[in-house]
């Protein structure tokens, strides 16, 4: 088959979102949140773990922490045993109680909106700074977590590739900057609703017409 040209790509791409914005037009974070601190912290808390379960714990959570300086001055065990049933608690504590004490040390308690900041403390790496700067700041952001991942490569778009800065390089060339956020959005929602790691719903997708892994994915998880 012959390589397919950026153009086309990008013009795949646009395809793919026009119709997943028709299929999920409330494609959104689907983290509760109600500050950026929040949303720091409950971002923290979904490595690894569904939202659904993290929306569970963090009521709580934001009634009792209301500020960088609460989260910070709890003990590692109190705040442990609060976040256990979102699983790896002992680092998710660690890193939520040492970012929150920087914020309020450097930042006067608030999230800095800036990237390449956001990136260098604790506990926040590319994935959750993108998604900071995308939801709280409604700048534009590549999410790359693991539907964005399996997706990306679903549609052809990098080969057999995990690393997720390679895939956010890549996309970064193929989605046009002011859609970013959209298709992170668009990505994890299908990525939950149709294509799923194991026996995903080709046979019905709405994008399977752009999709060359339509039905011949999914027979193990990628
Ligand atoms: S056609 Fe199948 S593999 Fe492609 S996006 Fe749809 S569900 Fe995923």
């Amino acid at each position: 088959m012959p390589k397919e040209t950026l153009a086309r790509r990008q013009a795949r791409a646009k395809a793919i979102l026009r119709r997943l914005r028709k299929e999920y037009p409330d494609a959104k974070c689907e983290l509760d949140w109600g500050t950026p601190l929040e949303l720091a912290a409950a971002t923290i808390l979904s490595a690894q773990c569904t939202d659904k379960r993290v929306n569970l714990v963090t009521p709580a959570l934001f009634r009792k922490y209301r500020q960088a300086k609460d989260w910070a001055a709890t003990p590692q065990e109190t705040l442990e045993k609060e976040i256990h049933s979102a699983g790896f608690f002992r680092n998710k504590a660690k890193n939520i109680r040492a970012l929150m004490a920087r914020l309020d040390a450097e930042f006067g308690g608030e999230l800095p909106g800036d990237f390449d900041v956001l990136v260098s403390l604790p506990g926040i790496g590319r994935k959750t700074a993108n998604l900071l700067v995308a939801t709280v700041f409604g700048r534009p952001g590549l999410v790359v977590d693991t539907h964005f991942i399996r997706l990306s490569n679903r549609f052809g778009f990098v080969k057999h590739e995990a690393d997720a800065t390679k895939i956010e390089r890549a996309l970064q060339k193929i989605v046009p900057r002011e859609d970013w956020t959209d298709w992170s959005h668009a990505m994890v929602f299908h990525g939950r609703r149709r294509c799923f790691a194991r026996n995903p719903g080709c046979a019905d997708c709405p994008v399977a017409a752009w999709c060359p892994s339509a039905g011949k994915a999914g027979a193990k998880a990628e």
